[in-house]
């Protein structure tokens, strides 16, 4: 059978654990074509208007994939760690996709909630492979293999890649020759789809930028830093974006920092505001927001990258000469 995965979402973390699975299993996997304007308005046009801007993405790679595969798979995440959460939207994607997009082939659903138990996304899996056919034992083999392929790929991403230079193949900037570091946080499919992060990581290397990434700290780093703060996050991406955050600025790892959001992701919206605070309170190192939806165009990404750069630049240069972040509206 030939399976379709939506290059949308969660692909940009998953993707070689569900594509061992099927092709452990015997099938063909066939991603979705990179995002472009086409496939971007076919979300848009599908999706309900007040959903965010990937999970709009997301119905547009669905779309696309129509008359290529006899199946789709859509993973429906409910939580990844026990006692923790990610977004609602994630919970209702397969209804969502089923009435919003017409003339959809078969759609195989992964229900993964280790809320909890993580044994729970084990049966997750299982009932997944019975799907398609497979038989217990046979999707149990599978899932081991696949596990092992996704921790190959978490273990180079923790060793400083990205995962658009392991999926696509590109090569990173070498720290060494790197003019410094700039410090990169949003969600997997912003950052790492570059019709969406307008080639974000590939122009701060063409400047002589190395970038860190959430998936280049270390989970332990994260519950370490997140574990000092008031009140526990239970959202996993939430906590995920913060403290990687947190470990950046706190072990002075970057020269600057920029987040980079979707207009209207409730969890972006107090990430990013709790990590501004922090930053100005304790570390006071350069930071940008740019939110992106679909009506973003390159130009002004490009100016305002421009002009960050060149502010962390003229402030090194002339150290305390230039505010780059200005006077705390928070009274610190
Ligand atoms: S976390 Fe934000 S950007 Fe991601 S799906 Fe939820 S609302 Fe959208």
């Amino acid at each position: 059978m030939r399976i379709g995965i939506p290059r949308a979402l969660l692909y940009y973390n998953y993707y070689p654990l569900w594509y061992s699975f099927f092709k452990e299993l015997g099938h063909q996997v066939v991603i979705s074509s990179t995002t472009s304007k086409a496939v971007l308005d076919s979300g848009v046009t599908s999706c309900v208007d007040d959903a965010c801007l990937p999970i709009k993405l997301f119905h547009g790679h669905v779309a696309n994939l129509i008359g290529k595969v006899d199946a789709i798979f859509i993973p429906r995440l409910v939580s990844i760690y026990p006692d923790e959460y990610i977004c609602p939207k994630f919970i209702g994607l397969p209804e969502m996709i089923k009435s919003s997009i017409k003339g959809l082939p078969h759609l195989i659903v992964l229900n993964c909630n280790a809320h909890r138990n993580l044994k729970d996304v084990h049966r997750g899996y299982m009932e997944l492979g019975k799907m398609i056919g497979a038989r217990y034992s046979q999707a149990a083999r599978a899932l081991q293999k696949a596990m092992a392929n996704q921790h190959d790929y978490d273990l180079l991403l923790k060793e400083g890649q990205t995962p658009i230079d392991i999926l696509n193949d590109d090569k990173p900037i070498e720290e060494v020759e790197a003019k410094g570091v700039i410090g990169l946080i949003g969600h997997p499919y912003l950052l790492y789809d570059e019709f969406i992060s307008m080639r974000l990581i590939a122009k701060l290397r063409a400047r002589g930028y190395a970038v860190l990434v959430p998936e280049n700290i270390a989970q332990s780093q994260i519950e370490e830093v997140c574990a000092q703060l008031p009140k526990k996050l239970f959202w996993s991406y939430g906590k995920k974006l913060l403290g990687s955050g947190l470990a950046m600025l706190k072990g002075k790892k970057v020269d600057g920092i920029i987040f980079l959001s979707s207009f209207g992701c409730g969890i972006d919206a107090f990430i990013v505001e709790l990590l501004q605070r922090y930053n100005h309170r304790l570390y006071r190192i350069p930071s940008a927001l740019i939110t992106v939806d679909e009506h973003s165009g390159e130009a002004g990404f490009n100016t305002r990258l421009e002009a960050f750069i060149d502010m962390i630049e003229w402030r090194n240069r002339r150290e305390g000469y230039i505010s780059a972040y200005g006077t705390s509206v928070f009274g610190h």
